[in-house]
């Protein structure tokens, strides 16, 4: 049986809440509205967690006047991966092991502090910054950001690290809109820039997409979240979205409309056996 949860704040929106509802209604229904957990959480997301986490901490070691070394970095995930693996982690592709991803997971993170990291001379702001915005209609944005930061030039920005095999595209309209939504956060904190930075570093390709927000856009990047807002809030019919996605959703199991792959079945497979994380 799935965990129940408590709601989120029904005022209180993310970006990933909004993106919930465009991806499958139904699956925000479990997740938001009803409070469920879900049964499991991809491989894929769990090294996006420990990248994270080693990330931050080789920031901060810079920060700090210290050369963190990309072998230590690599250490760093593997002891990471071990403390925080639990039996919820499922790996969806049936034919890929846990050892691939650690392997993967290590290269990157190693590959960032040997080539990203030195050529990096921009000033930390915060890391994991989080940041809450009250909107109209009593709407709050919430949403953390990986790092914000300033460049040599005073230019504030704000980057997201993207663990995921492809690089990502800004035509996809909801990877924009939360560039768009953090640059527009930080905008608001400082009044006297015209432009901040918003980027995704991609740590597969190890490069960065880069785009410039005005303080003149804010007002419709704020729309366009108040719209979405708005659609996921008013919803009084949740449909299933069946699709590639069903694989990663951890709501399968119990989901009568999913359609997930032999392939692909990894997670499904879990939360379908007895135990905590079925
Ligand atoms: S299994 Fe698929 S259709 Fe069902 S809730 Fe999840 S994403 Fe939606």
């Amino acid at each position: 049986m799935t965990a129940v949860r408590r709601p989120s704040p029904a005022n209180q929106f993310s970006f990933s809440k909004v993106k919930a509802f465009q991806q499958c209604p139904l699956r925000y229904r479990y997740r938001y509205v009803e409070g469920r957990t879900e049964a499991f959480r991809s491989i894929e997301s769990f090294v996006g967690t420990v990248a994270h986490e080693v990330l931050e901490w080789a920031y901060r070691e810079r920060d700090g006047g210290r050369t963190p070394e990309p072998a230590a970095a690599a250490e760093r995930f593997s002891a990471l991966w071990d403390e925080l693996w639990d039996g919820t982690v499922a790996i969806v592709r049936v034919d890929g092991t846990a050892s691939d991803h650690l392997r993967r997971g290590r290269e990157m993170v190693e590959r960032f502090v040997r080539e990203v990291l030195p050529r990096d001379a921009s000033e930390t702001l915060g890391l994991e910054r989080r940041f809450t915005v009250r909107l109209d209609g009593g709407v709050v944005f919430t949403g953390i950001a990986d790092r914000v930061g300033r460049t040599a030039k005073g230019t504030p920005f704000v980057v997201d690290y993207k663990t995921s095999a492809s690089g990502g595209s800004y035509d996809e309209p909801e990877n924009g809109l939360q560039a768009r939504l953090y640059a527009a956060c930080l905008l608001r904190e400082e009044a006297d820039r015209p432009v901040a930075r918003a980027g995704f570093h991609y740590l597969v390709s190890g490069r960065t997409r880069w785009e410039t927000v005005r303080r003149i856009d804010g007002d419709g990047i704020w729309s366009r979240f108040l719209a979405l807002v708005r659609e996921a809030s008013g919803a009084d019919e949740y449909p299933p979205r069946p699709g590639v996605l069903c694989a990663w959703c951890g709501f399968n199991a119990i989901c009568p409309a999913a359609r997930v792959p032999d392939e692909l079945s990894g997670g499904l497979e879990l939360a379908r056996r007895p135990g905590p994380a079925g």
